[in-house]
């Protein structure tokens, strides 16, 4: 097997089925952010606490309390903060955790915020310690204390913030240290969407594109999303890019099929390395358990890499377990890959059957 052009763990994070925006993302996703809470499709409990939260602020004519959104990259955290605002008719200043170093960046993000205005800090968790502090007092009491001087001479100078919303993001909300949590008034979690949801989200990107789509078509490509749909909408444009070029335009579940198997992403939505690691563990080690160390060596890739963006999705997936063993293939894993146990896993006597399947 050659690995060497996906060797390092930055190509891995930029691949097709990669759920962190790419530059292309970034600058189409405008276009496809929907723009009030009805629009958004799916979440329907954290659309419906939240349309709670922000009725009853409307009601009162007082600033939404903070929001603490968690979930994984792509589901639609950054649009739910744009709708919070739009509904409050705020305006919104988007900013994010490691982009604020110092306490000082902090407070003069906040000390130019307008009343009522929705400070989204997406990966609030990786905020420099300081900083956190600072916001603490902040989200609490509208009140931040700026230093000014260094040293001995150093001065605490009370400044009075207007009322604003901070909408917190998050990958993990246990993540945070618990007084952050426990500042904010409503915490939502976001799941991964099904199938049916990302029908509809593709169906919404195709119209707002002016990309022609039959339902079989979204069908197929919301298979390969991973429950994401950021990815949903990055493999509807590469779709139709193939639908473009091969075809008349229209994008049947055949033409969608054949336009991701170009790309390499299978029908579960796994890309080459999902498969790379998987084809290992089961054809080299017999479907495990094996270390993560000898599985990334067989694969040629960091250890990090295989750990963190191959093997969420495959374990997700219940293709892959983590056991205190090794890693160990489950029985979808073998069937995914169309191959078939040894007879030494079936037998559960532990012995690794090297050259196995
Ligand atoms: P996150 O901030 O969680 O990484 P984003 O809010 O940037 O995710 O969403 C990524 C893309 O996915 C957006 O362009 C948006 O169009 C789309 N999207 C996310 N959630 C939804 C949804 N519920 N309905 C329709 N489109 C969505």
């Amino acid at each position: 097997m050659n690995w060497d052009d996906t060797t390092d763990a930055e190509a891995a994070a930029e691949r097709l089925v990669g759920a962190v925006a790419d530059g292309e993302d970034q600058a189409v996703e405008a276009a496809l952010r929907p723009k009030d809470l009805g629009e958004f499709i799916g979440q329907e409990k954290v659309r419906e606490q939240l349309d709670l939260v922000l009725r009853a602020a409307r009601a009162r004519g007082a600033t939404a309390d903070h929001v603490l959104l968690s979930g994984a990259p792509g589901l639609g955290k950054t649009t739910l903060s744009m709708i919070i605002a739009a509904e409050m008719e705020a305006p919104i200043r988007i900013t994010s955790g490691p982009a604020i170093q110092h306490a000082g960046d902090l407070a003069a993000i906040l000390s130019s915020l307008q009343e009522g205005e929705v400070l989204f800090l997406d990966e609030i968790h990786r905020m420099s310690r300081p900083a956190e502090e600072m916001l603490y007092m902040a989200m609490e009491d509208f009140r931040v204390d700026v230093v000014v001087g260094k040293g001995p001479g150093a001065t605490a100078i009370p400044l009075e913030l207007p009322p604003f919303t901070l909408v917190g993001a998050t990958t993990r909300a246990g993540l945070l240290p618990p007084p952050l949590r426990d500042r904010f008034g409503f915490t939502a979690h976001m799941e991964f969407y099904g199938p049916a949801e990302l029908e509809r989200v593709i169906h919404r990107s195709a119209g707002l594109l002016d990309v022609e789509i039959d339902p079989t078509g979204a069908a197929e490509i919301a298979g390969r999303s991973r429950g994401t749909p950021r990815i949903a909408n990055r493999l509807l444009r590469r779709v139709r890019d193939y639908a473009q070029v091969k075809a008349d335009g229209l994008i049947t579940q055949e033409i969608a099929a054949a336009a991701l198997a170009v790309y390499e992403v299978d029908a579960r939505g796994l890309d080459r390395l999902d498969r790379g690691v998987l084809e290992a563990l089961l054809k080299l080690f017999g479907g495990g358990p094996v270390g993560l160390s000898t599985l990334a060596v067989a694969v040629g890739e960091e250890r990090e890499t295989v750990e963190e963006v191959a093997e969420p999705f495959l374990v997700r997936e219940g293709l892959l377990a983590r056991t205190p063993r090794g890693r160990v293939a489950t029985p979808a894993a073998w069937a995914h890959l169309g191959l078939t146990p040894p007879r030494s896993q079936s037998s559960g006597n532990g012995q690794q059957d090297l050259f196995g399947a």
